[in-house]
């Protein structure tokens, strides 16, 4: 954490103190070069992001529809549950450090793809022919020839 007066990366934490519901965290902090105290605010964030659709509607982004989806790829084959989770944190994280609050559905779907191909053939097939039901022969095609 900088220092806001003088962007010194020491910085001591003096006290820290959770709010009264819970959901936030504050800390005095103090300088170790300027010796100036300043206070930080920690708090969970929600996750803001929206996720276009092929036909142009937008929906919450929703965790939960991305695991169902490359569970159903994965059934019967060697895959850990462990790795599906960190596949699904991975993409997480890439959407939430884009500037953008709003990403493609197909652009979601190529993040799957690219991190199945290295998981699983037969898996990476199997997302890639249910993506191929949601856009057109065309789309598939590219994506396919894009991952390589
Ligand atoms: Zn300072």
């Amino acid at each position: 954490m900088l220092c806001p007066y003088c962007s010194s990366q020491e910085t001591s934490v003096l006290e820290s103190r959770d709010s009264e519901d819970g959901t936030v965290v504050r800390r005095r902090r103090e300088c170790n070069k300027c010796r100036k105290r300043f206070t930080t605010y920690e708090r969970v964030e929600i996750i803001d992001l929206k996720v276009v659709k092929k036909e142009g509607h937008v929906e919450d982004f929703d965790r939960e529809k991305i695991r169902q989806g490359i569970i159903k790829a994965c059934e019967k084959r060697p895959c850990d549950e462990e790795e599906i989770e960190s596949i699904i944190d991975d993409i997480e994280m890439r959407l939430l450090n884009r500037k953008s609050t709003e990403i493609s559905s197909s652009d979601i779907g190529r993040l799957v793809l690219t991190r199945l191909k290295k998981l699983d053939q037969v898996a990476y097939l199997r997302f890639a022919s249910v993506f191929l039901e949601f856009d057109d022969v065309k789309e598939f095609k590219k994506i396919i020839r894009e991952i390589g």
